[in-house]
């Protein structure tokens, strides 16, 4: 069950996501039609299953259609796959930043961190270790560089 905390600041519209994105969304009921800009938080998106991709993507498609400009920020690793996967789940440049998954090389912890996108690509796909939040060790990237990064190289 998807909610969405809504803040208008000026002509943005500003949402936030919290909850998976499954066969009850309706975008249109949550979001209604935002002014010349919406910026989308995903960063509470533990999953997005087929049907959700579905609606996801026709209620994008439509809001570009009227020339609305996206935004999409905090990306979770859930969202992040699905951009990885399909070409217009977010329109070209339009991902801001994401969250990238770490695990912990002492005590196995997973965490995620932050990262703008445009940081990301200046990185060139190496990415910088953490500080394990629990046991202060060395938290390293677990993904495959070119296939959790590889929107970013995409246009
Ligand atoms: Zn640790």
């Amino acid at each position: 069950m998807l909610n969405v905390i809504k803040e208008q600041k000026g002509n943005v519209l500003v949402v936030r996501f919290t909850g998976s994105i499954e066969e009850n969304v309706n975008f249109e009921a949550l979001i209604g039609t935002p002014p010349e800009e919406l910026h989308v938080y995903c960063k509470e998106v533990p999953r997005i299953n087929s049907i959700g991709v579905k609606a996801w993507i026709r209620f994008f498609q439509s809001l570009k259609a009227k020339g609305i400009k996206l935004k999409f920020f905090e990306c979770s690793t859930a969202i992040v796959q699905q951009i990885n996967l399909i070409s217009n789940f977010t329109p070209p440049r339009s991902v801001e930043s994401i969250y990238v998954p770490f695990t912990c090389m002492q005590c196995k912890s997973e965490l995620v961190g932050l990262f703008k996108c445009e940081d990301l690509k200046q990185m060139k796909l190496k990415i910088p270790d953490l500080k394990c939040a629990k046991c202060g060790g060395r938290s390293a990237f677990d993904d495959i560089p070119e296939e959790f990064f590889a929107f970013l190289f995409r246009n």
